[in-house]
């Protein structure tokens, strides 16, 4: 691994691709800071052996050129207090002034570029617009997990411009380490768990976990497409119909393989989507029509601990319920405690994927679990054994 542990920085411009793509409120306020938290590691780095930084993101999904509410400026501040430094912002990535401003940086100072998705040449790994971008650097770090599965002009194609210096971060070396703790060697009794909306988006990754856990846990709206699989009642529930035929081949693999597939067995069910829905809970296979399943049952849940309290290396991802409704948030909650249990008890517990991330921050128990991981796709796309464009561009 190229990683900057033994690096000098003394007197060196650091290009460090970040990931500050972070939600905002309306006044243009950070809503949650997790992912410019996990950049500072790397930047107090440079800064503290004597280098200068220059930081540069993406926010949200500009369709062309600038728009206001998707500059990288509304992220300063949040950044300043977080490194307690002056952050000089460079108000157009490429530009020749924004690269003479970069240029006459001093050690210890940082600044940071507009959103790299101003320009569409980013998103389509343009080979000149990274060219550019690599003026502003003698050496190119990258730290952004949750875009190392794309192959844009600042995560990968700009590698090139740096042969001999370019490394990963200190949170891109931490992320391969943990998620390679799951994927090699892991301690049994291995577990998934798995859940969130589809099973389409989810089906490579069961696939491919199959040749690695013994055990996998369904639950969310995913699981009524497997109940209906197998022949269960599921009323008005989430069901992908094209999908059945998946879900059949997934339970047939695991049979095959001699993973233990883990269904709901019982479900709260509403009768509409929404918060305020009449509710009650009835047996997974047998919804009544009209009504539609949106979290796990008591009972599911009884089981579900139990399954994680006894696993050696657990992987979450993906909420078992609509949790941002209070209705239906008890079964990803109860989960989440359920992870913290088994981490006490000595358990290697990896969470990744937006939902079950914002599940478990909300929760405040993000320090109770082995490691949280920052990259939803790049994360689900390692697992299934992808060899991810931003990773390759440093090792190659
Ligand atoms: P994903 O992005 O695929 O991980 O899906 C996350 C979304 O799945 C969340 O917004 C949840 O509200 C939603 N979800 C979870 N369980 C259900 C369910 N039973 N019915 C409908 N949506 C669900």
């Amino acid at each position: 691994m190229k990683t900057i542990s033994n690096i000098d920085f003394q007197n060196k411009k650091v290009l460090i691709r970040v990931d500050f793509n972070v939600p905002l409120n309306e006044e243009f306020v950070v809503t949650d800071n997790t992912r410019i938290k996990a950049a500072i590691p790397t930047i107090q780095k440079v800064i503290q052996s004597g280098g200068s930084v220059i930081l540069m993101s993406h926010l949200g999904r500009p369709k062309s050129g600038p728009e206001d509410k998707f500059s990288l400026r509304h992220i300063v501040s949040e950044l300043e207090i977080l490194l307690e430094k002056k952050v000089h912002f460079i108000n157009d990535c490429i530009s020749d002034e924004g690269i003479e401003k970069t240029q006459n940086l001093q050690n210890g100072e940082v600044a940071l570029l507009e959103n790299l998705r101003f320009y569409e040449e980013e998103t389509q790994g343009n080979v000149e617009f990274a060219e550019r971008l690599s003026k502003h650097g003698d050496i190119y770090i990258n730290d952004a997990f949750g875009t190392a599965h794309r192959a844009h002009a600042s995560t990968a194609i700009i590698a090139q411009f740096f042969p001999d210096s370019k490394y990963f971060g200190l949170l891109l070396e931490n992320e391969i380490k943990n998620i390679d703790a799951l994927l090699k060697n892991p301690k049994s009794p291995t577990l998934a768990i798995i859940g969130g909306a589809k099973v389409s988006s989810k089906i490579s990754i069961i696939q491919n976990l199959m040749d690695i856990v013994d055990e996998i846990i369904i639950g969310g709206g995913m699981a009524y497409t497997f109940i209906k699989a197998s022949g269960g009642e599921t009323g008005n529930s989430l069901v992908e119909n094209d999908h059945i035929e998946t879900a059949q081949k997934v339970m047939a693999l695991a049979k095959e393989k001699g993973v233990q597939l883990h269904l709901p067995i019982d479900t709260k069910i509403a009768d509409k989507f929404s918060n305020d829905a009449q509710t009650q809970t009835c047996a997974i296979d047998s919804i009544p029509s009209g009504w539609m399943g949106l979290d796990i049952g008591d009972k599911t849940l009884e089981s579900f601990e139990k399954i994680i309290v006894n696993a050696q290396t657990i992987l979450w991802n993906g909420p078992m319920g609509v949790f941002e409704m209070e209705s239906f948030k008890t079964g990803t909650e109860s989960i989440a405690n359920a992870l913290v249990k088994a981490t006490e008890k000595g358990a290697f517990t990896l969470v990744g994927g937006g939902d079950s991330v914002a599940a478990i921050n909300k929760l405040n128990l993000s320090d109770k679990v082995s490691y949280v991981s920052t990259g939803g796709g790049a994360m689900l796309e390692y697992i299934e054994g992808k060899e991810l464009p931003g990773i390759k561009a440093i090792r190659q």
